[in-house]
C-alpha cells in the first residue's frame, strides 16, 4: 500500500483522518503541531504519542522532506540561495532574503514551468511536475531551521506558475497561515501569476488576505505576446478585469510586475501606455531590470532608462518602485541556479 503524505494535509483533514482511525480528535491536532509548528521530520520525534501509535502512523503515512544539496550565501547582503532535492531526485530552488521589515523566502511552486516566457530560465526545459503542499512548505521550514530566524514573509515567485497548481497552492497557504503552524500572516504572503484568468478569479473567492502580483511586462497585448505566450490566451483587458475583481473581493491592492527588457518594453512610449492602462486600477508597479539569462540573449536597459521609465509612471500618478537587486554576487534569476546545477550534474 502506498503511504499517504501527511505534511500536505490541512488541520481539518488530519483531524478527520485520526478520528476515522479511532483516535480522539485532539491527536490529529497534536500531530499537526509537531509537523508544522515544531517542524518534526519523523514520527519518532513525537514523543507525546504512544509507541504503538507512532508505529501505526509510520506504517500508513510518510512525511515529505527536502534535502538541501547546496546553499550559496551572498557576501554583499547575506541573501541565501538554496537548492533542494525532492524525494524523487528532482531539484528545486528557493531564496532567503533579509529586509528591514523581516525575512522573506521566495519559493518554487512547480518543478520547471510550462508557461514559456522568453526571458525566464525556469521554463527552458518545460514542466516536470507540480509540487505538493508539503514540498512548498518544506522550502520555508528547511530555511527557517537552517537560518535559525523566523520567516516573516513568503513570496511564491520562484520557478513555476502557481495558478497552474492551484489546489496545492491553496492548501499550502492555509497550512502556512493557519493556527497550529508557523502562522505567517496572509498579508505577508504574495502569489505571483503570469495572468491565468480563471485562477485569479478562483483565488478571489477564497476569502484570503494574500497579495496578488501580476506579471505584466508590457502595456498591451502586442508587447506582452513577444515575452509571454500566455498573453495570447488571456487578453489584457480580461486579465486586468480579473485583478479588479480580486481587489473588490479582498480589498487587497495588486502588485504589477514589469521586467524591463532593453529594446522590447522599455521605451518611454511604453511607460506612457502603461500609465494609461493602469489609470484607476488599485495597485502599484514594481519595475525589475531583466536578469539576463544566457540562453535567452536579452539584456537590461541602463539605469537612466529605468529611472526615466519610473518617472513617467509617477508623473502620471502611478506608484512605482524599482526592485532592489539582492544577492548580486550569487546571481541567477528564477531557475538559473537549478539550471546550472543540472547542467553540471549532466
Ligand atoms: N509564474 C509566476 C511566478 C514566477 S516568476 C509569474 O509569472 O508571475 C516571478 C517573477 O519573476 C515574474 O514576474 C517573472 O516574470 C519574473 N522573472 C522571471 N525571469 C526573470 C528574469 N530573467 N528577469 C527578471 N524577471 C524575471
Amino acid at each position: 500500500m502506498e503511504k499517504k503524505e501527511i505534511k500536505s494535509l490541512t488541520i481539518e483533514e488530519l483531524t478527520e483522518e485520526m478520528k476515522a482511525r479511532g483516535y480522539p480528535a485532539f491527536r490529529g491536532k497534536q500531530i499537526y503541531q509537531w509537523i508544522h509548528e515544531r517542524l518534526a521530520d519523523s514520527f519518532e520525534e513525537m514523543t507525546v504519542l504512544s509507541k504503538d501509535m507512532r508505529k501505526e502512523l509510520k506504517e500508513r503515512y510518510r512525511i515529505a522532506r527536502l534535502e538541501p544539496v547546496q546553499v550559496l550565501v551572498s557576501k554583499v547582503d547575506g541573501t541565501r540561495k538554496y537548492l533542494f532535492a525532492l524525494e524523487d531526485g528532482n531539484i528545486i530552488e528557493s531564496v532567503w532574503m533579509r529586509y528591514k521589515h523581516g525575512t522573506s523566502v521566495c519559493i518554487s511552486s512547480q518543478v520547471g514551468c510550462r508557461m514559456g516566457c522568453t526571458f525566464c530560465a525556469s521554463t527552458l526545459d518545460g514542466l516536470e511536475r507540480d509540487l505538493l503542499p508539503a514540498e512548498m512548505l518544506e522550502q520555508v521550514y528547511q530555511i527557517q531551521k537552517d537560518t535559525g530566524e523566523r520567516v516573516s514573509h513568503v513570496v511564491v515567485m520562484g520557478s513555476g506558475e502557481p495558478m497552474d497548481n492551484l489546489d496545492n497552492l491553496l492548501a499550502f497557504i492555509k497550512i502556512l497561515s493557519g493556527p497550529g503552524g508557523l502562522h505567517i500572516s496572509q498579508r505577508n504572503i504574495t502569489v505571483s501569476t503570469c495572468g491565468i484568468v480563471p485562477g485569479i478569479l478562483k483565488l478571489s473567492e477564497e476569502g484570503l488576505q494574500i497579495t496578488l502580483a501580476l506579471s505584466l511586462h508590457g502595456p498591451d497585448d502586442q508587447v506582452r505576446r513577444k515575452l509571454m505566450p500566455i498573453a495570447g490566451r488571456y487578453p489584457l483587458p480580461e486579465v486586468l478585469e480579473a485583478c479588479r475583481t480580486y481587489f473588490l473581493k479582498t480589498g487587497r491592492r495588486v502588485t504589477f510586475e514589469y521586467s524591463l527588457v532593453r529594446g522590447v518594453n522599455d521605451h518611454p512610449s511604453h511607460a506612457h501606455a502603461l500609465a494609461r492602462l493602469l489609470k484607476g486600477q488599485q495597485g502599484h508597479v514594481n519595475l525589475i531590470p531583466v536578469n539576463p539569462v544566457r540562453e535567452r540573449g536579452l539584456s537590461q536597459p541602463d539605469r537612466r532608462q529605468v529611472d526615466g521609465f519610473k518617472n513617467i509612471l509617477e508623473k502620471s500618478g502611478i506608484n512605482a518602485t524599482i526592485r532592489r537587486e539582492m544577492g548580486r554576487d550569487i546571481n541567477g534569476a528564477c531557475g538559473q541556479l537549478r539550471k546550472s546545477f543540472l547542467q553540471k550534474r549532466g
